[in-house]
């Protein structure tokens, strides 16, 4: 038996059935219309964002990072209660553009950015997190070009990384961002010429569980923006402290006490350096914000038995839920979160893999789970799919096409 991870809180049960804000599953996917089907809560989402900036100091504004899940209807959503966006790329920012969002709310980070990318972001008045030295010259060219001042932040490649963090974005060489030691020249010619500085843009790694590393992390941040900001000798308006703030996805994860982080930030701010006195200061979150509001249903199509093993055969997969089955930057495949979700809390009686419909032995939900009978025609539910889902995913790989998506 492999053990699953920890179903987030916030759900309920109806007659037998997983409930998700306040409605069963066989209701849900009547609504979207069939399975697959991604439902996010939007309550959740509300209460995600609420609860952290409770425990965040006033200071610090909170970003949504888009890629964790651009769903038109999320993006509007979250356009109400947060306080700006970070995108990277061009179709982020149309993706925006379509769901009525400010773009002068926007960052715009990501190495690779193409010309007709840099212009949309400039003619929008978008903020340009820039990548290297090369693409502050393209930037300014066209700013130059379209006749606008160019609002330009400068993401640096910390000299630090986020300890426990599941994708290390900094430390060592990167493709993201200038190394620390280059950013002072780089910031002083944008400056020169005539381009709206905004500020720094540190971003150390992601999906870090724990209070003390993502504390060390944000003093380090704050640090080298200190340093940095001394060494160009011009305040910045404005330095995006990254994120990181990870979710349990597996057995043995225990959530990420923000409590504890708000704390210490709030100690630092009381103690900022002049030079970063004035600096507005923001965190950009991702699937902290999203992943846990989130669930993916699928219906069983067959059950089978191999060697001795139940095999529960679903309309879903991969091409939904590629991180889910373990081959989304995982080097040992564990279990998300998975319940039978038409005998949700009924007892666990057997113990199954429950796999996708591709044809392709990478395509599994959950390895050797114990989980209560369940049949044809019944749905299982995979938690923490509310980030890196649907957007992640390679929907079109065997013809299969994208899952439906709901907010409710
Ligand atoms: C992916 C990414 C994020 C969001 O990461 P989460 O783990 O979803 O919070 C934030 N900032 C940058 C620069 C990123 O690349």
């Amino acid at each position: 038996m492999k053990p699953l991870g920890p179903i987030p809180a916030g759900f309920g049960v109806t007659n037998g059935e997983l409930t998700i804000g306040g409605l069963a599953v066989r209701a849900l996917v009547e609504r979207a219309g069939d399975t697959p089907l991604f439902v996010y809560s939007g309550d959740l989402i509300r209460q995600r964002v609420a609860t952290l900036r409770s425990a965040m100091p006033d200071r610090l504004k909170i970003h949504y990072a888009v890629k964790a899940n651009p769903l038109q209807s999320i993006v509007q959503q979250m356009d109400e209660i947060v306080d700006g966006f970070d995108i990277a790329s061009g179709g982020e920012l149309e993706l925006l553009r379509a769901a009525g969002v400010d773009l002068g709310r926007v960052s715009f980070a990501g190495p690779g950015k193409r010309d007709a990318e840099l212009e949309l972001a400039i003619a929008a008045g978008a903020v340009l997190n820039l990548e290297s030295e090369s693409e502050a010259r393209r930037a300014l060219a066209i700013a130059d070009r379209v006749g606008l001042t160019p609002r330009l932040a400068v993401r640096v490649n910390p000299d630090f990384e986020l300890r426990g963090s599941g994708m290390k974005m900094g430390g060592g060489a990167k493709p993201f961002g200038l190394d620390a030691e280059r950013v002072p020249a780089l910031v002083r010619s944008l400056i020169a010429a005539g381009a709206d500085w905004h500020g720094l843009h540190i971003f150390a790694g992601s999906q870090a569980l724990s209070a003390e590393a993502i504390i060390e992390a944000q003093a380090n941040t704050l640090g080298l923006a200190a340093r940095l900001a001394d060494e160009i000798g011009v305040p910045p308006q404005h330095c995006n402290m990254g994120g990181g703030f990870g979710i349990p996805y597996f057995a043995g994860d225990l959530p990420l006490d923000i409590d504890e982080v708000g704390a210490a930030l709030a100690q630092r701010f009381a103690d900022l350096p002049d030079d970063l006195s004035q600096t507005e200061f923001c965190i950009e979150l991702g699937r902290y914000l999203v992943g846990e509001a989130g669930v993916y249903l699928t219906r069983i199509v067959d059950r089978k038995e191999s060697h001795g093993e139940i095999y529960l055969i679903t309309d879903g997969g991969l091409h939904h839920q590629l991180a889910a089955s373990g081959n989304f930057g995982t080097v040992v495949r564990r279990n998300y979160p998975v319940a039978i979700a038409t005998h949700f809390l009924a007892a666990a009686t057997e113990e199954v893999n429950v796999v996708g419909c591709l044809c392709t032995p990478l395509d599994r939900l959950a390895d050797k789970a114990f989980l209560p009978r369940a049949d044809v025609g019944d749905i299982v539910a995979v938690f923490c799919a509310g980030a890196y889902g649907a957007s992640a995913s390679p929907a079109t790989f065997l013809g299969q096409g994208p899952a439906r998506e709901i907010l409710v």
